[in-house]
């Protein structure tokens, strides 16, 4: 059984008649309706809710998926720095699209994580760079996705351990679009499609990706504390 919480900041869908349009339960909503299955359970934190990400609830969490935008400068330091531990603990992360810019993902990256972006209405191909990876499992050589915001490099993160998809662009851009990190004990999947006004996530080659990075980063172990102890020779 794997434990995922989805961190939606859950602000577009309730202030833009064209979001709600694509999503009226949320962001959130519509990750859990197809990452919950028999071997996964979901619960689902918005910003209005964003306290209840505390230590305890991270460590009852296997995989947190975060999606934010607007609002990054609202969550409290606090939480970032727990959703930092706990990866380094075990926890996995999956950062979707602009997040990103989250506190978490920065600190975490220690980048500043910034891109070049374009909002036209183009297509994207995401390019499965790396098809042995468990995570491009069932997918075949790209994802069509008729209508994506752009994202280009460069792409302010540092150089990925693994990386799985690059997507290109109608003008011709191109930017790591599925990149892999370990942090501590905890393992980090960014994947940038999903802009809030395209149905990007009803599509089902994204929702396998999702599903099968929540499957990868999903703590092999984890570790309680992160001090250094002092210790006996053996
Ligand atoms: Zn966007």
């Amino acid at each position: 059984m794997i434990r995922v919480t989805i961190y939606n900041e859950f602000v577009h869908e309730r202030t833009e008649e064209k979001v709600r349009e694509v999503y009226p339960d949320g962001i959130h909503m519509a990750l859990k309706s197809f990452l919950e299955d028999g071997d996964v359970v979901v619960d689902t934190v918005t910003l209005d809710t964003v306290n209840e990400l505390t230590e305890e609830k991270l460590k009852d969490t296997d995989v947190l998926v975060w999606w934010g935008h607007m609002a990054h400068n609202k969550v409290p330091d606090e939480v970032a720095e727990h959703v930092k531990e706990a990866v380094q603990r075990g926890m996995g992360a999956i950062f979707l699209h602009s997040g990103h810019e989250s506190k978490p993902f920065k600190k975490l990256m220690g980048t500043p994580c910034n891109l070049t972006w374009r909002e036209d209405g183009d297509y994207e191909r995401v390019w499965t760079v790396n098809p042995a990876h468990p995570i491009a499992q069932g997918i075949g050589r790209f994802i069509y996705l008729e209508h994506e915001e752009t994202y280009g490099e460069p792409f302010g993160i540092p150089e990925p351990d693994e990386t799985v998809f690059i997507g290109g662009y109608e003008g011709g851009e191109v930017f790591r679009s599925g990149v892999c990190y370990r942090r501590g004990c905890g393992r980090i999947f960014y994947f940038q499609p999903g802009h809030e006004s395209f149905p990007t996530y009803k599509n089902a080659d994204v929702q396998r990706v999702i599903k099968n990075a929540v499957c990868w980063a999903a703590p092999i172990y984890r570790v309680e504390n992160l001090n250094c102890p002092h210790v006996q020779k053996p």
